[in-house]
């Protein structure tokens, strides 16, 4: 519109979109269109509500910080906020911000440095070691993910040196470097979860999680790049930075200091070169006033501080002509809507094809088959579509009609509620989706099954010898060898390599079967904690769920899975070939714990969780990952999260330090631990508080955590 039609219903409407794609990003992890869109959008809402101050809402997205709160987390103040950036995309704009700074202030210093494109985060150390890690939240309040941050390796828990200062703040990026994030979508894929749209919205859905088991195998890192407090030791942030990476802090090395226009434009144009080649992703350059005592005097707004800018790089994308939408059927059933593109250069590779997510976005683009489209290539894998040139846009273009029944095998589909994806519902007949379950049984993480590729099972089943995974152990030498591209001696080194996969461990088998969500850490940590196919099959979502990773959404679709009677026939041919449907027995060190099971929360000085996890299974004790009536013991560490904790009082569990937790493993003749196992309530009954542990003698002052 041109701004003079309805400034009001226009600015209405622009923050409404706003607030709706500031959810999806910062919240969901999920945005549906690109950061050059929406920071067009932001744009234009800041020149309409400039032009026309009478709608000024100090609500509006362009005051405010965009908000990643949720509510699973505790909420904790910032000491000084956290604030965004202004960015641009012009080289100009970034001369002004210099000229601005050179004419109100008389001249400063300027420290470029790379944009990182992850999550931010604030640090606070007191008395050299990390107490506090909180996300930027709406840049007044965050989200305290400490538990989590403490299991990134690049982040010091106890400093170097001493020359720190006793109390003070430092801020920095955890992002997921490239390489990490392609295995993590990978090994998504595989379980049937839906893929990070890039490493930013990974690294920010990490720090998220629930269980920090899993954000430390999710190799997350960090650079710093800033620090706040009353006494740091130097009047500028070159300085106080450098000397943070002495602390030992990750520091990037790529950071310059610079005196002129000149010399910033050099360090952009550099790094738009260089960025290519860095193992993690980086949207753009920031560049920081150096001297604190003219950063004072430039001052903030309400949404980002005066004395800095972002320069943001442009994401590559080319245009090219939508030729064709078609649909690709997963084995899980997913149908995911590919464009078929008129091929063009993009980043150094020809793009055919692009992923268009789901109907949604679809809808959300407005993109039509004829259409000119922008293809863009972030730190996504499959190139995407950010939008139409409706320009070009021919005149006699129809909307896009969705597909309503499966394109492979005429099925109606369906929407699961919830999920933007539609599934082809016939799991039995629809090829793409048995031959996908083939192909995932037989691969290298999951039964290993050498001299079956793809083509090859697509062969077989179209010859009708396979039409399952148990199938696979029905077939005979003869029957291969006389197919195209096989020979004598390939069929005897398939139905050798099948005959192998028959040891291979009960927990690659449990993912090999392919339930959706169970990817292969899962599938361990089930097989872990029930130790059969029977135990899992029997177990109801309350008891799958005390399995580490295991939450709500994956005990449903285990249920759904073994509640098939498909599924358990085909189960009894594996079973009946051989294949391993048990755990193998673990080796203890003792059986103190035998028959008590224990849930971790918070964090230890002696021992990482990992390692209390392993010493609990070694004597013999279970970890279950919820506290719930099953559980004997809460092994309370500092910071212990404050629903767990209340939900073990409510019921009863007894709470035990880590001290404790030692003296149950190290001397069973001591209180805790008598000829009975271990007591299940060492407090009862104690009236000197030489006898509680440091948790229970808090928690008899009421001034626990
Ligand atoms: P931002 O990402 O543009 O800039 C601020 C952030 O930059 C800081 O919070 C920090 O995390 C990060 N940063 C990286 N390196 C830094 C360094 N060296 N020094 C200081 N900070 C550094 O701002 P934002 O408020 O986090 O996000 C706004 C942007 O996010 C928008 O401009 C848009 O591009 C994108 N966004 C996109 C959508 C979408 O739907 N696509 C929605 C909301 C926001």
């Amino acid at each position: 519109m041109s701004l003079n039609d309805d400034p009001a219903a226009r600015i209405s409407a622009l923050r409404e979109q706003l607030n709706e794609h500031n959810y999806r990003y910062y919240v969901l992890n999920a945005p549906a269109v690109s950061d050059r869109q929406y920071d067009k959008l932001l744009k234009e809402l800041g020149k309409l509500e400039e032009k026309y101050p009478q709608f000024f809402d100090p609500n509006s997205p362009t005051q405010r910080v965009g908000s990643d709160l949720t509510s699973e987390f505790q909420s904790v103040d910032h000491r000084y906020p956290m604030l965004s950036l202004s960015n641009t995309y012009s080289i100009e704009e970034v001369r002004d911000f210099y000229n601005r700074v050179e004419k109100e202030t008389g001249g400063a210093t300027y420290v470029c440095e790379l944009k990182f494109d992850g999550t931010a985060i604030s640090l606070t150390y007191e008395d050299g070691a990390l107490s506090r890690a909180v996300t930027r939240g709406d840049g007044v309040t965050g989200d305290d993910v400490t538990a989590n941050v403490r299991t990134i390796r690049s982040i010091p828990l106890k400093l170097k040196g001493e020359d720190w200062p006793p109390f003070f703040e430092i801020r920095g990026e955890i992002f997921i470097p490239l390489e990490v994030f392609k295995r993590l979508n990978q090994e998504r894929e595989c379980s049937g979860d839906t893929l990070f749209a890039n490493p930013r919205n990974a690294a920010a859905g990490t720090l998220k999680q629930q269980s920090s088991a899993i954000v430390a195998k999710r190799g997350l890192d960090s650079f710093l790049y800033g620090l706040a407090g009353d006494d740091l030791p130097f009047e500028t942030h070159w300085q106080n930075v450098n000397k943070a990476r002495e602390w030992g802090f990750k520091v990037s090395d790529r950071m310059r200091l610079c005196s002129s226009f000149e010399e910033i434009e050099r360090y952009i144009a550099e790094t738009d070169t260089a960025r290519h080649s860095l193992p993690y992703d980086t949207d753009g350059v920031v560049i920081k006033v150096n001297e604190y005592t003219v950063q004072r005097q430039m001052g903030t707004t309400s949404k980002a501080p005066r004395w800095a800018v972002a320069y943001k790089f442009k994401a590559e994308h080319a245009l090219t002509e939508l030729e064709k939408i078609t649909f690709q059927v997963g084995r899980t059933g997913a149908v995911t809507p590919v464009a078929n593109l008129k091929p063009v250069l993009l980043a150094g590779t020809t793009v055919k094809r692009a992923s268009l997510h789901n109907a949604d976005q679809i809808a959300l683009l407005d993109v039509r088959e004829g259409d000119w489209v922008y293809v863009e290539k972030g730190g996504e894998i499959i190139p995407k579509i950010t939008g139409v040139e409706f320009s070009k846009r021919p005149q006699c273009s129809v909307p896009f009609v969705y597909a309503d029944i499966c394109p492979q095998c005429g099925t109606p589909l369906e929407k699961i509620e919830g999920e933007a994806r539609h599934y082809c519902p016939n799991q039995t007949q629809c090829p793409p989706q048995i031959i996908g379950r083939i192909e995932h049984f037989i691969s290298r993480r999951a039964m290993d099954i050498e001299g079956l590729g793809e083509e090859t099972v697509t062969l077989l089943y179209e010859q009708g010898l396979i039409r399952d995974p148990a199938d696979l152990y029905t077939l005979q030498a003869e029957q291969l060898s006389p197919l195209p591209r096989l020979g004598e001696k390939s069929a005897a080194n398939i139905i050798r390599s099948i005959d192998k996969s028959r040891s291979v461990p009960f927990h690659r088998v449990l993912y090999a079967i392919g339930i959706r969500f169970v990817g292969e850490s899962t599938a361990k940590n089930l097989a872990a904690h029930l130790g059969s196919m029977d135990a899992i099959i029997k177990a109801s979502p309350e008891e799958l769920e005390q399995a580490e990773e295991v939450g709500g959404k994956i005990a449903v679709s285990i249920r759904e899975y073994f509640a098939d009677p498909r599924n358990l026939e085909m189960l009894g041919r594996l079973r009946e070939a051989g294949l391993q449907f048990e755990a193998a027995p673990k080796e203890f060190v003792s059986d103190q714990l035998d028959g008590y099971s224990f849930v971790i929360s918070g964090t230890f000085q002696r021992h990482s969780r990992d390692e209390l996890k392993q010493l609990i299974e070694l004597h013999g004790g279970k970890n279950l990952a919820s506290v719930s009536s099953n559980t004997d013991f809460l092994l309370a560490g500092e910071r212990i999260g404050p629903s767990k904790l209340a939900k073990a009082k409510k019921l009863g569990v007894t709470i035990i330090d880590e001290a404790e937790f030692d003296r149950m493993i190290c001397s069973p003749d001591t209180d805790t631990i008598d000829s009975d196992g271990p007591d299940k309530n060492p407090t009862a009954g104690a009236d000197n508080d030489q006898n509680l542990t440091e948790v229970q003698k808090e928690e008899r002052q009421g001034t626990l955590f």
